[in-house]
């Protein structure tokens, strides 16, 4: 059935390829977006159809809509960008999961919440499950992401028990693709766009550290079946197992675009967590998703957009 669709953050990375997929099965998308990290160009191509239209707003101030499901994507998803002004993140996060939340109670709409690995942070359990409560500092430099996201599961969880809102959670991890900003900051982007520049690719740290990296067509399907099912308040993990060291992504990015870079070492990161990997047993059961998509083909995708970007610009 055809929904009346609200994306926040509908102009960044993920959130393009959400309105995208939500207008191909016919829905008709609203996507709120301040333009922080988000850009038009992501969404220029849906201007002209019929089902979309973009609202600049901030989800830190209230908003009145009529809407059947609220996707809530706002939030600057890379250290170097929630790092930046780390007081407005974690107002982002809170009280933008107020307002969305506000919202889905006075239309009774259906809620997504977009949390993250980060919620686990540096974990002693490995693979990350969802019963894991996570090993956060609460006053770091990551925190103001973190514990912002966190406190969104909390008021997502206390809506539902208060107010019978419908709530759903779900755990990203680390995702890539195309259209990520080339000077993101993360890691992907930052070793395409380097190696293609034939510069150095920066590791932070020994390298060893590991992430597990999700391409973003399987992330969207995850999201959709999520939001499609009856009775499924998660939280649940979205992710691909395969689990990489930061060294190992390096060689293979050097190796796909036959780059001359050299990999390079600078001090880690201060709280960078030194593992990550979805245990994904629950998105199997209660969705029947799993990733499909393999790293080096994902990366090729990845790299060959940005090559055009870089030859274009
Ligand atoms: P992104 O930075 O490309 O997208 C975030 C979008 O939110 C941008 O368009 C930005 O302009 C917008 N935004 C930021 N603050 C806002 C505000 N106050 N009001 C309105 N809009 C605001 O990042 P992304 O990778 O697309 O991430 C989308 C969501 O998924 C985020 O909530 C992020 O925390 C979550 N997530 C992403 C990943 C990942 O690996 N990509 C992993 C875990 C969680
Ligand atoms: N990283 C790196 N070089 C970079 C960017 C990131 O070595 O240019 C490392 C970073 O320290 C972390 C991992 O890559 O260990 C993933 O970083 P990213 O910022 O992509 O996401 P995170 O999972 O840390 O939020």
């Amino acid at each position: 059935m055809s929904q009346r669709v609200l994306v926040t953050g509908g102009a960044g990375f993920l959130g393009s390829f959400l309105c995208e997929q939500l207008i191909q099965q016919g829905h008709d998308v609203l996507a709120l977006d301040n333009l922080f990290t988000g850009n038009k160009r992501n969404i220029a191509h849906l201007l002209d159809n019929r089902n979309f239209e973009f609202i600049r707003h901030d989800v830190v101030e209230p908003i009145l809509l009529e809407v059947d499901w609220i996707f809530n994507l706002a939030c600057p998803a890379s250290p170097v960008h929630y790092q930046y002004n780390p007081v407005k993140t974690i107002k982002t996060s809170i009280l933008g999961a107020i307002n969305m939340l506000g919202l889905a109670k006075r239309v009774k709409a259906r809620i997504l919440q977009a949390s993250t690995s980060e919620i686990y942070g540096d974990p002693e359990v490995h693979p990350q499950t969802e019963d894991y409560w996570g090993s956060v500092n609460p006053i770091g430099p990551r925190s103001c992401y973190d514990e912002g996201k966190r406190v969104a599961e909390t008021l997502m969880s206390d809506y539902r028990r208060q107010n019978g809102v419908d709530t759903r959670i779900i755990r990203i991890f680390n995702t890539y693709g195309p259209r990520m900003h080339p000077e993101d900051g993360r890691v992907v982007s930052n070793f395409i766009v380097a190696a293609l520049r034939n510069e150095p690719l920066v590791l932070y740290g020994d390298g060893q550290q590991t992430r597990s990296f999700c391409y973003v067509s399987d992330l969207i399907e995850g999201i959709l079946r999520m939001m499609q099912q009856e009775n499924c308040p998660g939280p649940i993990n979205l992710g691909n197992p395969g689990e990489f060291t930061i060294r190992e992504l390096a060689e293979q990015v050097v190796e796909l675009t036959n780059s001359r870079s050299q990999i390079t070492y600078q001090p880690a990161r201060e709280d960078d967590p030194g593992r990550r990997r979805p245990n994904i047993q629950l998105a199997r059961e209660q969705l029947d998703w799993e990733p499909t998509v393999p790293l080096k083909e994902g990366l090729r995708h990845t790299i060959h957009y940005f090559d055009e970007l870089l030859r274009n610009s």
